[in-house]
């Protein structure tokens, strides 16, 4: 006969206690949401589950890192298993009837046999996570008592199962599941000599103290950042399902609700949505954001780990003074103040902290203004993280918020914005000098008259109606870069692909605008080019648009449907050539035996999982090959260019840049390549400040059109 829980009602109490601190702590949590923007995010729920099964439920993203993510995995593993059998203790064996009573007890017996082994697993990984955290602390973690806490916690609450087992079986040597009990099985012949009497109160002490420690770690959940174990789950189901680089659009013509003021962008709490406050509540503060952040691998105040850090400080001191109003409020109920006058006002001056609290601004409280700009929104940390937490949104809002409320932002960006206003290109050039580029090249200029020539269904599968070549601002008045727009329209011609391009009637795209927290202009600058692209859509049957900038292609492939742009397939440079190269219509011909050092540029790759085709056209050309950077494709390292950084001061840390050029250089390349034209200003500055501008920095492109024989190398087109 198996022994049960001595005096087991008196369970009730601890167990109501802990559920009511855990709730009371939980509905605070789920007031501060509710205080957040509405976002709709419960469509295609199928495909949530399915995200939930991959990287909650497989742990798929922690086990990129394979030693941590392993530990990790088998303690969550570990305690789905032992939601079972710590809910036999907790409901006194009824859990072991109900599973056991099918199959005569077999299938009770396969649950004890998986939660000793896993038990076996978690005590390792708990071994595993002290000691690193201890003994080899990589730099994204910190030393921080909770961990310990809560390592200590499990470690206590599945060591307290084991002997409880242990010595419920050396009470019972009959019990069915013994044999099946890898840890508890052996451990209870060396207790059985104790005798049934004493096996049972060990059984006793071991089963309350394993009870007592559960409903202590579910207390403390809700306070520490092991929330996770709960919040992870939802946080992974209400994902952003669009396409990542689709920043939201906002409403500029928003009115406010009655007696409400219209904010834009985030400066408190309560102005970011309620999705984007869950996420500081699911961070894990295992650092990973910040392992390969620019920002933070080059010593700058920002840290993605850090601002989630900030931001749960900030929601919890809420919490706070909303616990506080809510304790007015009962007290003013209950009658506990001496006066209804005295109490109302005590009342509406906790309920005034509340929204205060709520309403604190989230730019130097959660993260440091100067943080708030030294984001390349690179995308990095959202790749990382593994309860997909989406920083760069909320970075985004915070600067939308600086510049369109308070005109707060570095000087710099004036220029920039300035330009993009009146010129439409960040450069400050005329509309007029777009074409200089093309000088001496025959290109069709899309005009109102319809100057596209359509693409022979037979010579290009899979494209359909005409070409246009979105050259960009960099292409059109960077010196270096219209080296490789000219490279790209003689390849186009080389492989008789016809296109046309807009010439002065192109304008920015608005990324760096957007990127920048400047919706207004973005908004102005691409409704012009939505305008424009679908006039040449309806008129001249543009069926593709083929963009030779990332931020480019990004913003007019996820972007620009958000104004209305449909109908027209948007390709990256590489992807029309890799496809060229593929049918035969581009033939390199001519060796260069180099190995080239491969960036991704992170609005291609990270953003729109565009990473093999740069690859395979170096790779096309004879005698060379790609050799990887240690960060590479998904973890690739930003260049510094991004989220408008190109039009920043870099005043803190080593230079982003120099960082990149470091590590590309560090394989001793004949040459570096890369697919953007920022990128390709940034690597070629840091080989020319490093010294090393015997290295040269060519856009694939180029290296293609050199072995086509498409382009004649021209002087100084190496730098
Ligand atoms: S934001 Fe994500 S990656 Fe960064 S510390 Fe939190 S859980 Fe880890
Ligand atoms: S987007 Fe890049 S630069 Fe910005 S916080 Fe994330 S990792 Fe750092």
């Amino acid at each position: 006969m198996s022994p049960t829980v001595p005096l087991y009602p008196l369970v009730i109490v601890p167990a109501a206690l802990a559920l009511f601190l855990f709730w009371r702590r939980l509905s605070l949590h789920l007031r501060v949401l509710r205080a957040g923007r509405p976002l709709r995010r419960s469509d295609r729920p199928l495909e949530r589950i399915k995200g939930v099964l991959i990287y909650v439920i497989a742990q798929r993203r922690l086990l990129n890192d394979l030693g941590p993510g392993l530990a990790h995995a088998f303690i969550f593993w570990g305690f789905l298993v032992l939601l079972a059998t710590t809910g036999n203790y907790l409901s006194n064996g009824l859990v072991e009837a109900i599973i056991g009573w099918p199959l005569g007890g077999l299938l009770w017996d396969a649950v004890t046999a998986v939660a000793n082994l896993l038990i076996g697993l978690i005590i390792i990984a708990i071994a595993y996570a002290g000691m690193r955290r201890i003994v080899r602390r990589p730099p994204r973690l910190a030393l921080s008592r909770d961990a310990f806490v809560i390592l200590a916690l499990i470690g206590i609450v599945v060591v307290t199962e084991v002997f409880g087992d242990a010595f419920r079986f050396a009470a019972a040597p009959s019990l069915g599941a013994r044999p099946f009990a890898a840890l508890a099985g052996p451990l209870s012949l060396l207790l059985e000599p104790l005798g049934s009497q004493t096996a049972t109160i060990g059984f006793g002490v071991f089963a309350w103290a394993h009870i007592l420690v559960v409903l202590a770690f579910l207390t403390y959940l809700p306070y520490s950042k092991h929330l996770h174990i709960f919040t992870s789950e939802p946080n992974v189901y209400f994902r952003n399902l669009e396409p990542r680089g689709a920043l939201r659009l906002m409403d500029l013509e928003a009115e406010a609700p009655a007696g409400q003021e219209v904010v834009f962008g985030a400066k408190s709490l309560k102005d970011l949505t309620w999705r984007h406050l869950l996420d500081p509540l699911s961070c894990t503060e295992c650092g990973r954001c910040m392992e390969f952040c620019p920002a933070s691998m080059t010593g700058k105040t920002l840290s993605p780990k850090h601002f989630m850090e900030g931001l749960r400080d900030q929601i919890v001191a809420a919490e706070t003074a909303l616990s506080a109003a809510a304790s007015s409020q009962r007290a003013a109920r209950g009658g506990v103040a001496t006066g209804v006058e005295a109490s109302d006002a005590s009342l509406q001056l906790a309920r005034d902290r509340a929204t205060e609290a709520l309403s604190l601004p989230l730019v130097d409280n959660a993260i440091p203004e100067e943080a708030v700009w030294q984001c390349t929104t690179c995308g990095w940390c959202v790749e990382g993280c593994p309860v997909l937490i989406e920083h760069v949104d909320s970075i985004v809002e915070i600067r939308r918020n600086l510049v369109l409320e308070e005109s707060r932002f570095p000087k710099e960006l004036n220029t920039a914005f300035r330009n993009m206003e009146s010129a439409g290109n960040p450069w400050g050039q005329p509309r007029s000098a777009r074409l200089d580029w093309a000088k001496g090249l025959e290109v069709s200029v899309l005009d109102g008259d319809g100057a596209v020539s359509r693409t022979k269904s037979d010579a290009f599968a899979g494209m359909e109606g005409g070409v246009l070549y979105w050259v960009g601002c960099a292409g059109a008045f960077d010196e270096r870069n219209r080296k490789v727009v000219r490279a790209m329209a003689q390849l186009l011609a080389q492989a008789e692909v016809p296109f046309a391009v807009l010439g002065p009637r192109e304008t920015c795209s608005g990324d760096p605008a957007r990127r920048a927290g400047n919706e207004y202009l973005y908004q102005m600058l691409a409704q012009e080019n939505v305008a424009t692209l679908t006039a040449a859509h309806e008129t001249h049957g543009i069926g593709t648009v083929v963009a030779s900038c990332p931020h480019c292609f990004n913003t007019i492939r996820n972007e620009y449907p958000q104004l209305g742009l449909a109908g027209i397939d948007v390709l990256h440079h590489t992807q029309l050539l890799d496809r060229l190269v593929a049918d035969g219509r581009l033939r390199a011909s001519r060796p260069n035996p180099a190995a080239v050092a491969y960036h991704d540029a992170c609005y291609l790759g990270r953003y729109n999982d565009v990473y093999e085709p740069g690859r395979r056209v170096v790779d096309a050309v004879p005698g060379a090959s790609v050799v990887e950077m240690d960060l590479h494709h998904r973890r690739g390292m930003c260049c510094g260019a991004g989220g408008a950084r190109m039009w920043m001061e870099e005043r803190e840390g080593q230079r982003i840049n120099h960082r990149r050029t470091e590590q590309a250089l560090a394989l001793s390349p004949d040459a570096i390549a890369t697919a953007c034209p920022f990128c390709l200003i940034m690597l070629r500055d840091g080989t020319s400040d490093l010294g090393r501008t015997d290295v040269p920095v060519r856009d694939v492109a180029e290296l293609l059109a050199e072995a086509t024989g498409a382009w004649a190398l021209q002087a100084g087109a190496r730098q």
